[in-house]
């Protein structure tokens, strides 16, 4: 009954959008694909073509950011022509799922090709590219031991010297939920409490203003994911370029086992009218010629180890990265938020 609904209404939807884009006696449509999806480069343009050449399926692309995407799917229910969920963030995979969004999937092309940290336990969603969520420092002021442990960011050796954005940032919730999750509760707590005795400022713009103000002296360390240090180093912009120069990009350990990594990943939708290309268009962002086109494109680190990257990933792609699983610390959001408006992270 459901089913019949859903291709009813797909039918429905292609007719007005009048994309068919084949013949009319085909109302389930079963060449293309739905991609629902927050990330909006230029680049991934590429990306969908190649997928269409390769396998014949025609990619249709809702954009909006993940939060849109997610109240955009719960209001269209059964209905949803959604067939994948694509985003940055584990939390805000776990926020897809969470809503009842998701579906798991069995991909051994996807089991293969990811290692197992990334991806959700019940197969619900996977990261295909990874960041990491470390600092940049002054070297004429910090010295590289003061930062190589996310600890140490909360001593008071760095009062009044961190820019850090908001604690509505998905970024720091997810950092926090991994600080939890290694270190329990008490620990964490005491940790946001401290970043919050050392902010130099409110919080205030995106990872990339805070690697500016340590740049102009506003702060000696910036908490910001890797690729905003990696983008503005590849020399789009001239001054941008100059600050990544002489500013260095640590990579912080939590629990002594490495720098905290979230993803950029997807999941096949719920109600997904095409979940067998939904699968396709998962495996083909699993696929090692995937990754390094978006890593190349947007300077992420690629999941998988065999991936050729460029600079200037190149020179930090070997860092030692915490094994957390992705979901393990996507779940503890709520308790992060919490936390961190409890301390006053505004
Ligand atoms: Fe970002």
């Amino acid at each position: 009954m459901n089913k019949k609904l859903n291709m009813v209404a797909l039918a429905g939807l292609v007719l007005l959008a009048g994309c068919s884009g084949g013949s009319g006696d085909d109302k389930t449509a079963p060449n293309e694909v739905n991609l629902y999806t927050a990330r909006h480069y230029d680049s991934d343009k590429a990306l969908y073509e190649r997928f269409t050449e390769q396998t014949g399926i025609k990619i249709n692309r809702i954009e909006g950011k993940a939060d849109e995407l997610i109240a955009r799917m719960k209001s269209e229910g059964a209905n949803s022509p959604a067939d994948v969920f694509i985003t940055a963030d584990a939390g805000a995979l776990w926020r897809g799922e969470q809503a009842g969004l998701l579906q798991p999937i069995e991909s051994e092309t996807i089991k293969a090709r990811i290692p197992e940290n990334l991806r959700e336990p019940k197969g619900n969603w996977f990261g295909f590219t990874r960041r990491a969520r470390i600092v940049a420092y002054d070297p004429a002021k910090v010295k590289p031991e003061e930062v190589d442990d996310y600890a140490k960011l909360a001593e008071p050796r760095f009062k009044g010297k961190i820019c850090v954005r908001s604690s509505d940032s998905i970024y720091n919730l997810s950092l926090v939920g991994a600080l939890i999750e290694e270190w329990g509760k008490e620990k964490a707590d005491a940790w946001v409490k401290g970043i919050v005795a050392n902010m130099a400022r409110p919080p205030e713009g995106g990872d990339r203003d805070q690697i500016r103000a340590v740049a102009a002296g506003v702060c000696e360390v910036a908490i910001t994911n890797s690729y905003y240090y990696l983008r503005m180093a590849s020399g789009e912009d001239a001054a941008d370029k100059a600050m990544t120069d002489r500013l260095k990009l640590a990579f912080p350990s939590l629990g002594g086992k490495g720098a905290h990594v979230n993803i950029s990943g997807g999941g096949v939708a719920k109600h997904a009218p095409h979940r067998e290309n939904a699968i396709k268009l998962l495996e083909f962002f699993a696929s090692a010629d995937s990754q390094a086109h978006i890593s190349a494109n947007n300077s992420e680190f690629p999941a998988s180890k065999d991936v050729p990257v460029v600079a200037p990933v190149d020179a930090y792609v070997d860092f030692k990265a915490n094994p957390m699983n992705v979901a393990a610390f996507a779940a503890r959001q709520p308790e992060a938020q919490s936390m961190m408006s409890a301390a006053g992270w505004r």
